[in-house]
């Protein structure tokens, strides 16, 4: 059977015309304009693009969008001003500061300050802990978008057991936890596990989260699993600048029954179920 490769592009812009659709409706009857705002330090090119797609796609479902664009050199308190006063804001139902953050400023802190209700990365502890106790909340938005793609592309994943490779809050764990919540049997794989690719190999579905470029070769994969490849990670190849994911694609595409391609598979889809947990937050609000 040929290999499926999962177009993230197209599945991305379905479910954000859908949500434009719902908003479109959502404001007929009088309800507020969903609002996101983006939180923007320093330069970083990487980060600068994340944040001009993310502010296009909320523009195109209808939301209202914000960036406040902070320099490189800005103290703590300064960034926690900018928090504390979206916090406040009515018109402001999501809230996301791009990450990674310069050194010098602390993640953690800044993760905890925003309010969960408009935390729509999911990464507020109290927001952790409710998905890990299997209750209603905003989820981070790449596992989410993997999880889509994983529903459309196999329907009920009961009883698959399911690897992913990489245990890092914003990716790994909270994958995890939602392929144990759809019964999945669920395997973490990560910088200290022995004979990782045996554990993989046993996988119908394997998430790959790891920030190392084509780690995941052929020996790694079950003939017939479905792949998802959560990795961007830049490299150059004949002195060209080139973004590969963390599963080498073109062998393992050879031997997997689906596969998301980097770019344009899971990428696409984080920025889709951001627009989701905006949605989600202003419906809530
Ligand atoms: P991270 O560095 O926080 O975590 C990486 C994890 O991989 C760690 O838990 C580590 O234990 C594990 N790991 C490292 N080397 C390993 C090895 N040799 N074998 C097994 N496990 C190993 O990274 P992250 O934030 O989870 O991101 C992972 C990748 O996903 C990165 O390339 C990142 O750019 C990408 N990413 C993509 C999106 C998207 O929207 N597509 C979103 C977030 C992250």
């Amino acid at each position: 059977m040929p290999v499926n490769i999962i177009d993230g592009r197209q599945l991305s812009d379905l479910l954000i015309e859908e949500m434009a659709q719902e908003v479109k409706v959502r404001m007929a009857q009088g309800h507020q304009q969903p609002g996101l705002a983006v939180v923007l330090v320093g330069e970083d090119p990487a980060s600068t693009i994340y944040v001009r797609n993310k502010i296009r796609c909320a523009e195109k479902a209808g939301l209202f969008s914000v960036v406040t664009r902070l320099d490189e050199t800005c103290t703590q308190q300064e960034l926690e001003d900018v928090v504390n006063e979206l916090n406040e804001r009515d018109d402001i139902h999501g809230i996301l500061v791009q990450l990674p953050l310069p050194e010098h400023l602390s993640e953690e802190r800044i993760i905890n300050l925003i309010k969960p209700s408009k935390d729509v990365d999911g990464f507020h502890p109290v927001n952790v802990g409710l998905l890990s106790s299997g209750q209603a909340t905003l989820i981070p938005c790449t596992p989410l978008g993997c999880l889509e793609i994983l529903k459309r592309e196999m329907g009920d994943l009961s009883g698959k057991h399911a690897v992913v490779v990489g245990r890092s809050n914003i990716v790994g764990k909270p994958m995890a936890n939602l392929l144990l919540q759809a019964n999945c049997t669920v395997s973490i794989v990560h910088s200290k596990t022995i004979d990782a690719a045996a554990l993989c190999r046993q996988a119908d579905i394997l998430v790959a989260a790891v920030g190392v470029a084509e780690l995941v070769d052929d020996n790694w994969v079950k003939p017939g699993a479905v792949v998802i490849d959560v990795g961007i990670n830049a490299t150059e190849i004949d002195g060209k600048r080139k973004l590969v994911g963390d599963v080498n694609f073109e062998n393992v595409a050879g031997k997997c029954r689906a596969i998301t391609p980097v770019p344009g598979g899971v990428g696409p889809m984080t920025i889709a179920c951001l627009i989701k947990n905006t949605l989600v937050a202003a419906k809530q609000n």
